[in-house]
This record gives structure tokens, sequence and C-alpha cells, in this order.
């Protein structure tokens, strides 16, 4: 078989940058290894929803009910809100490229911060489409002014991500206001919460109420952060009717599994005992800052279940470092590190680190 001709592919593949998963590192000397990259929650699920799972196994033999009907129920419920206004996907990933194939197609405009989520940029250029990737300011916030002077006649979704992947900070309700005021409603906002459950900050945005008060703007949400189950892979889109509907033309068929489901259902009615433990990874979330800050490192506050070390030019050997002691990070070459608040040990590590990188 001749291999000197390869099948061409769209000029796009070879823009896409690789995704670098959080990596996950070996035992060394014995030390039990902790993954603190991929903002996971280091609590195996609750024996409810492990149970539910269990049960909806003996129906896989079955396609999943393709409009997630009782998620989609409970969902309503909770936000108040009717179901044509929700739609859900494989994890809110998988949302998000839905919301861009519904809105935007070859040259248009996809505005976001960066640094921010980076799936934004991937997704964008699968679509077609062209990412116009706006600075953060200094201290690590969306400048929502900039934000405004990026839009053209091209311009079809804006994300607004807050908390913010990596950095951690929030966008104030009033500075979204005075954003969404001045935005043309033809162009969808989408506001990023896959943090939200994790702020504390009363200045935030409230999402929900802000899309209730607005016909351009749509929420993401997850079921992989604050409720555990990262890796069943089911997120949820809550904005404008017309978006929604799209938004479920451009699913995965049968994407969100029925055991995706069921443990999303049962993740909702278990709420309470899973916020305790948000609420912990808060307390840990704030301690982890004290020491850093004790340790003279000036990082931008977190709302979220990971924390912002801007280490510059000493990332990739803060980085090898913590492989060293069984932790993995996520490093951002150059710019920084991003520390999930994992399991305790693994953070006490972490600061041991740090005491030999303050200058
Ligand atoms: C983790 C994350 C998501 C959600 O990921 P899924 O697992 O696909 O639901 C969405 N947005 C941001 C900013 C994230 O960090």
């Amino acid at each position: 078989m001749s291999e000197s001709v390869n099948p061409q592919l769209r000029p796009e593949m070879a823009m896409l940058p690789t995704y670098k998963a959080g990596k996950k590192v070996d035992s060394v000397n014995g030390l039990t290894a902790y993954k603190l990259s991929s903002n996971e929650i280091a609590h195996s699920p609750l024996p409810s929803v492990v149970a539910a799972i269990v049960d909806a196994a003996s129906e896989i033999n079955r396609y999943p009910d393709p409009f997630t009907t009782r998620l989609n129920q409970s969902l309503s419920e909770k936000f108040s809100i009717s179901t044509e206004h929700i739609a859900t996907g494989t994890g809110s990933v998988g949302v998000c490229q839905q919301i861009i194939q519904a809105v935007a197609g070859d040259g248009d405009e996809v505005i976001y911060a960066w640094r921010s989520f980076e799936a934004y940029p991937i997704i964008t250029t699968i679509a077609g489409a062209v990412s116009v990737q706006v600075p953060l300011t200094n201290d690590g916030q969306h400048d929502l002014t900039a934000m405004l002077d990026a839009i053209t006649s091209k311009t079809r979704v804006i994300f607004v991500c807050t908390p913010n992947n990596p950095t951690g900070g929030i966008v104030t309700q009033q500075k979204l206001n005075e954003f969404l005021a001045k935005v043309p409603k033809d162009i969808l906002v989408v506001i990023d919460e896959a943090y939200v459950e994790f702020n504390r900050d009363k200045d935030a945005i409230d999402g929900i109420a802000t899309m209730k008060a607005n016909s351009n703007v749509g929420v993401l949400r997850t079921f992989s952060k604050a409720y555990g189950l990262a890796g069943l892979r089911v997120g949820y889109f809550i904005g404008p009717k017309n978006v929604a509907d799209a938004v479920r033309k451009t699913a995965v068929p049968f994407g969100v599994s029925n055991i995706a489901q069921v443990a999303a259902v049962a993740s909702l009615e278990h709420e309470s005992e899973l916020f305790q433990r948000v609420d912990e990874v808060i307390e840990e979330r704030r301690w982890f800052e004290s020491e850093l800050a004790k340790l003279g490192f000036k990082i931008p506050p977190s709302q979220a279940n990971f924390v912002w070390i801007p280490m510059g030019e000493r990332t990739e050997e803060f980085t090898k470092r913590s492989e060293g002691i069984a932790v993995s990070i996520r490093p951002f070459p150059g710019e920084g590190v991003r520390i999930s608040i994992g399991e305790h040990l693994a953070l006490e590590r972490v600061i041991e680190l740090a005491k030999e990188f303050v200058f």
C-alpha cells in the first residue's frame, strides 16, 4: 500500500493547539501521588449517587433519553425557569461546542478574555470561526471595556468566564450590567459559570438572574466540578429559547448517557451534602492562599476551586520540582501555575516547595 499521499485535512487542523490534559504524576520515593491539575473534586462520589449509577447500569443496552427530560425537569425546578430555556450536553465543553456551532460559522468572530478556558480557541477554530482574544488586565480580571471595543459586525458570541479559569477572579454584577447595556442585542453573551458554586463574593454575577433579565444572555454550567461528576460528562446551557433550541440541534445524538443523567439528577437531590464538600474546599482555599501570602506571593484572590500563582519564568522549574514531590499541577509556561484545591497533604507539599521559590 502506498503511503506517500495522505488524505487532505481542513487547514484549520494545523492551527489547532494541542490540548494538554492534566498530567498524572507517578508516586516518588514512596510518596503518594496527587493530581491538582484538573480542578476536580478530590472526594469520591456520594454513595447515593453511586447507587443510582449502579441501578442505571442494567439498562445500558438501551439508548438514553435524547431529550434528558428528567434532568431538564430537575433543572427547571431548581432555577424556576421553563425547560424550553434549557439544553444539555456532554460536559459544558460539549455544550460550549454546541453553542458555537449554533451561532458562529465561517469567518464569524468569537470574543473571549485571554487567558481563559483553553477549550474556547479549540472549539472556535473547529467551527471555522475566528477567535478574538482580549487580554486580561494585569491583575487577572476581564477587561470588559476592551471586550466591548473588540465587537465588530462579525461578532456572534462573547464568552465571559467567571470565576475565570485559570486566574480565579470574578466579574462583578455591576461591571457586567454596564457591559451588557452596550452589547448589541443580536450578539449572544455566554456566562461560563463552571466554578460558580465556589464563589463567595457577594458582588459577583448572578448568572441566572442576569439571563432572565436579558434576551441575549445565556449561562453555561457543569456537573464536573462542584457536583463531582467530571468522569460522566454532563453540563447544561440556560439561555434564550431560540438558542437553547439550536443548541439541542447541534448536540451529538444520545451524547449524554442515561448513567450521566441519573447521576446528575441524584446529585441535584443531594446538593446540600455535596455543597458541604464545597464549603470544605473554600476553607482549604483560604488556608492555601494565606500560606502563600505569608511567603510573600502576590496571587489574585480566587473564587474557584483552584489558585493561580504567577510564577513567570520560573513556571517550568516549579512544575518540574512538583513532579519530584509527586504532585501534578497545571503549568502555563512563562506565565504561572494553576493549582487545584485538592487533598490537604498535597497542598502542604506545594507550600513547602513554594518556600524555595520565594525571591
Ligand atoms: C472545567 C470547565 C468547564 C467544564 O468542563 P466539563 O467537564 O466539560 O463540564 C467549563 N468551563 C470552564 C471554564 C471550566 O474550567
